[in-house]
């Protein structure tokens, strides 16, 4: 079956001292099975991948390593750019490319955004490709054709080959940072047509093997919902996965 992964999107917070002091403490709280249930990434800012790198490998933590963003391109005069083959060489797994506050903050569009998945796989890595509808889509009933939209780019210029290593995390726009979650049954059928649109475009064993996160406002209490829909493999945790304690017990209680 699909590997879970649950992943903490830490946005820009925490500095690189703070961030070793919450995966420490993160660590401790935890016990192996719960890195058997799922994998676990922690994706820091820039400036702490180095450190947690250097603290995962050091007291043998089983996190793995992820980032929130790279460039397209592999290298040259683009000033202020991090690169994927930078962030693999310090051991990142997963990069998320096109959470909606890049999008719509960073104007990131979805053509970007694939090329950025590419240059993610080319490094050898595996993209977490956001998508999700704004609530003004939603409530023009256009959520559908917004996450088809978005996703087509990716799925029609990634290698076939290894379509298997995309992961895609459903965020809707309206549920991030906002409290309240999406209503998990809601959630159930809209990461079945994600499911059902893969399969279409390129296969039913493609489909099959995909996996589909869910994000905004995961917490505690409504992980548990999450991760027992059928379509749903994992969660993309923002403000929860700042709390060791409180990731700790989503984690265990997901
Ligand atoms: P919150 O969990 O804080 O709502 O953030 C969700 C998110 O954007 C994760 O990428």
């Amino acid at each position: 079956g699909r590997v879970r992964l649950i992943s903490g999107n830490w946005k820009m917070n925490l500095n690189h001292l703070e961030a070793i002091a919450l995966v420490q403490k993160l660590y401790h709280l935890l016990r192996p099975e719960d890195f058997r249930y799922a994998e676990v990434g922690i994706h820091p800012p820039f400036t702490a991948l180095r450190s947690l790198q250097l603290t995962f490998e050091a007291d043998r933590m089983p996190f793995t390593l992820g980032a929130q963003n790279c460039s397209d391109e592999a290298a040259g005069a683009y000033t202020g750019e991090v690169s994927a083959p930078m962030l693999a060489k310090l051991g990142v797994g997963y990069v998320i490319v096109g959470h909606s506050e890049r999008r719509r903050l960073f104007h990131e569009t979805s053509e970007l955004v694939a090329r950025k998945a590419l240059a993610v796989q080319q490094a050898g890595m595996h993209p977490i490709v956001c998508i999700g509808e704004s609530a003004q889509e939603r409530a023009a009933g256009m959520t559908q054709e917004v996450l088809t939209a978005q996703l087509s780019p990716v799925l029609e210029s990634y290698p076939v080959g290894a379509i298997d290593g995309v992961v895609i995390a459903y965020e809707p726009v309206w549920a991030i940072g906002a409290g309240e979650a999406a209503d998990p049954d809601a959630v159930g059928e809209i990461t079945r047509a994600i499911r059902a649109f893969v399969s279409e475009r390129l296969g039913e064993a493609v489909g099959a093997r995909i996996r589909i996160q869910y994000g905004g406002s995961v917490n505690v209490g409504n992980a548990r919902a999450f991760m027992t829909l059928d379509d749903v493999d994992g969660l993309l945790v923002g403000g929860a996965s700042l709390d060791p304690d409180a990731f700790a017990l989503l984690i265990k209680s997901a």
